[in-house]
């Protein structure tokens, strides 16, 4: 700070309205008291000028120095913030919900704010930059900063050791000197994680749609090139071959309508379905419908509505296909010659239904429980396959259970079998009819 900011600074300190005010009354009684000016007088100039000056105190802009400079030992911890950023309003910095940095010119951290110390760690504070930012790129633009006649050093992306990613803005804060040296540099964090993955996800989505469709399209391609060459005359193999084909191409119809009804399902994601459903006769022919698909290896199943959880709030089309989905794979996975149970009762709580499927299947191991419900994912890919499977009916399911404000539940015994159950939130209408 200059000699002249300094006297500045020590006036603007001394003459504070109240001292003035003091003074004021002191001079006023003083007249009185010389009979110079009467009380009703008195009275007068010293109210309109108690009120002027306290009304011009309030209305300051936040910037005068007697609210701008923020003693750092109020708000910094006390030891830490060694170098002081008094010119910095330390207060409003820590109130910033992403870290910052401020480094001084040789490059230790001269402050940072409470996000960045939960980020870096408590005591980066008077330490080396480099011992905390361990990446090259990074390092470079700080020192760059100094030397350079730019403002800023650019964005660089820093990815922490737990993963988490952010763009770094590295900034000139120049000094308070009249030359205008650049005595500190600010590094400015914003968090970038969430949107890192998300685009991973859409890539691996693209990756993994684009190879399920592309499998069942080659071996179309193949076909058809065997037909036309080598089985042009071959009348039986041309009978299988357009078989496959068409089994093939089902595939791909039921997988590009699986995709469809995710994009479908995830526009409504936030609107809460509000029509009642008659759970009892949706699950009645439900079962009847997944029962044919459970014939050829004689799955019976079996339902248990309890009288009084017959009615849920619900979107009647999406609680149809989580119903055919869980129940279709409880016949497509479940041991031969078992049952399948469909069951609804009411929570303790009284406000919700449980709704469970339960099969007399091989199981599921533990590891694969928290993947199940991920895009594409199948615990026996060629099994799955051979079912006619597209690896994301569990998918579908969960998405649709979100929009219903409920979470997909397995339980699991490898050898013993599997339940899938849900909650909804039971009708005020509900009845025992
Ligand atoms: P898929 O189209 O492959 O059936 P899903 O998303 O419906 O896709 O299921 C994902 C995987 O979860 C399946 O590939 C299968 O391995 C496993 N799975 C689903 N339901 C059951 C079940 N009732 N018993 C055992 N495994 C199951």
């Amino acid at each position: 700070m200059s000699k002249s900011e300094q006297s500045t600074m020590r006036l603007q300190d001394f003459f504070t309205p109240r001292f003035i005010i003091t003074v004021l009354f002191v001079l006023l009684a003083l007249f009185w008291s010389l009979s110079l000016i009467n009380v009703l007088a008195a009275g007068v100039i010293f109210t309109v000028t108690s009120f002027l000056l306290l009304k011009s105190k309030s209305s300051t802009i936040p910037g005068h120095p007697d609210e701008f400079v923020e003693d750092q030992k109020q708000f910094a911890r006390p030891g830490r913030q060694r170098g002081g950023i008094k010119s910095v309003r330390a207060k409003t910095l820590h109130a910033v919900p992403l870290p910052i940095l401020i480094v001084s010119e040789d490059h230790r951290i001269s402050f940072a704010n409470h996000a960045a110390e939960e980020l870096l760690g408590e005591d980066v504070v008077g330490n080396d930059v480099s011992f905390y930012l361990r990446q090259a790129q990074l390092v470079e633009a700080i020192r760059k900063i100094f030397i350079d006649s730019k403002k800023f050093a650019g964005v660089i992306r820093f990815t922490n050791s737990q993963k988490r990613s952010f763009d770094v803005t590295i900034s000139r804060v120049s000094g308070t000197g009249s030359n205008d040296v650049p005595t500190q540099a600010m590094a400015f964090f914003y968090e970038v994680t969430s949107m890192l993955q998300t685009e991973q996800m859409r890539v691996d989505f693209v990756a993994n749609a684009s190879h399920e469709l592309r499998t069942p399209l080659s071996s179309i391609i193949g076909f058809i090139e065997t037909l036309q060459g080598p089985a042009k005359d071959d009348l039986p193999a041309q009978e299988r071959f357009l078989g496959i084909m068409q089994t093939e191409t089902e595939r791909m119809v039921r997988l590009i309508d699986d995709l469809l009804s995710l994009s479908k399902i995830e526009m409504s994601r936030h609107e809460p379905p509000e029509s009642e459903v008659n759970l009892a006769t949706m699950i009645t022919s439900i079962a009847a419908t997944a029962a044919v698909v459970g014939k050829e290896r004689d799955i019976t199943f079996d339902t248990n509505i309890a009288a009084d959880a017959k009615r849920v709030i619900a979107d009647p089309d999406q609680l149809t296909q989580v119903l055919i989905n869980l129940s279709v794979n409880a016949a497509k996975y479940a041991d031969p010659g078992t049952t399948v149970f469909i069951c609804a009762s009411k929570s303790k709580g009284h406000d919700k239904i449980n709704i469970s499927i339960r099969d007399e299947g091989p199981g599921i191991l533990k590891e694969h429980l928290a993947r199940l419900t991920e895009r594409f994912y199948r615990i026996d890919d060629a099994r799955s396959r051979k079912m006619g499977g597209t690896g994301l009916g569990l998918a579908i399911v969960k998405h649709i259970l979100l929009r219903h404000d409920s979470l997909l539940n397995v339980e699991s015994q490898v050898g013993k079998g599997t339940t899938f159950s849900f909650m909804l939130k039971a009708s005020k209408n509900f009845n025992s009819e």
